[in-house]
């Protein structure tokens, strides 16, 4: 989808990138288990650059679970193994002459419980993933970064005086920010956010989604949420995933948001956005 795309809700245009180019993510026909038991079937969708991309669907229906296959999460489950392919702009993810932290680098992830390490200082937070690039970076640089990834997180003003303090003495939102922030200082390509709101309050709950929308100039995202006005007011496209009667999970039907939510093609998407299961 083009740049100058209307977000439902803002009003907002997302502007073309600045720097590198936004990148695409797709899932080819991934399916996945736990064990014997199958939680996905042949699940593919295309999360296209600069846009946000919503997953929404009742619980146990394998959100998570996709998220987590989309940087390589899911292989670390024991018991766990999945089939299909992720590419990003066209590279295999799970090429197996690519390393794993390639994958994780240029796929972030952000969790429903705010995770920052608590007794870890604000600044530290932030910088924590920087080992994984291998760079190593100087005080200026490491300064300029927190400054940065806090900036875009939409934290900086209130925690500018105190980087030191720890970042779990942070409220819950920005706290939230601040694992945000601290995904953003490794340069992701995709942020991955998984329900990233549903522990906190409505004023957090907003805070974040206004960053999540300047977010989306520079890296593609894909957000998990139960909450159906967020889903129409931050993403421009979405996916609704069923999993029913014990079956595995598999998208009924995705595509443009506000045309999903006024008009759904499924009987099912029409029950599930209008709060009927
Ligand atoms: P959602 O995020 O849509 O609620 P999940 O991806 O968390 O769904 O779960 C999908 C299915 O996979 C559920 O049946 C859940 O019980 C199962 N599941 C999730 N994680 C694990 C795990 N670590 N081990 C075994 N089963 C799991
Ligand atoms: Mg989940």
């Amino acid at each position: 989808q083009d740049a100058g795309e209307f977000i439902p809700g803002f009003g907002a245009a997302v502007a073309p990138a600045k720097q590198a180019p936004l990148a695409e993510l797709e899932a080819r026909e991934i399916s996945a288990w736990f064990g014997d038991h199958q939680v996905l079937d042949r699940v593919s969708l295309t999360m296209p650059a600069g846009v946000i991309t919503s997953l929404i669907g009742p619980s146990g229906c394998g959100k998570s679970t996709f998220l987590r296959i989309l940087n390589r999460m899911h292989e670390m489950i024991p018991s766990a193994s999945l089939a299909g392919e992720v590419r990003l702009d066209g590279v295999d993810i799970y090429d197996p002459s690519r390393k794993l932290t390639e994958a994780r680098r240029a796929i972030g992830m952000v969790f429903q419980k705010p995770n920052p390490f608590p007794a870890m200082s604000i600044y530290d937070n932030v910088i924590a993933g920087l080992r994984l690039t291998g760079a190593r970076a100087d005080r200026g640089t490491k300064d300029a970064i927190v400054e940065s990834c806090l900036t875009k997180s939409g934290l900086w003003k209130e925690v500018r005086d105190r980087l030191r303090a720890p970042g779990g003495g942070l409220s819950g939102g920005q706290q939230q920010r601040l694992c945000i922030a601290r995904s953003l200082a490794i340069t992701p390509r995709v942020l991955l956010m998984d329900e990233p709101c549903s522990a906190l309050d409505p004023t957090s709950t907003r805070v974040i989604e206004e960053t999540m929308v300047e977010l989306a100039q520079e890296v593609t995202i894909v957000i998990v949420t139960h909450n159906m006005q967020q889903a129409s007011r931050v993403s421009t496209q979405c996916a609704f995933f069923l999993a029913s009667q014990g079956t595995p999970g598999v998208i009924v039907e995705y595509g443009d948001t506000e045309a999903m939510f006024g008009d759904p093609q499924d009987p099912r998407t029409a029950d599930y956005v209008n709060g009927r299961f």
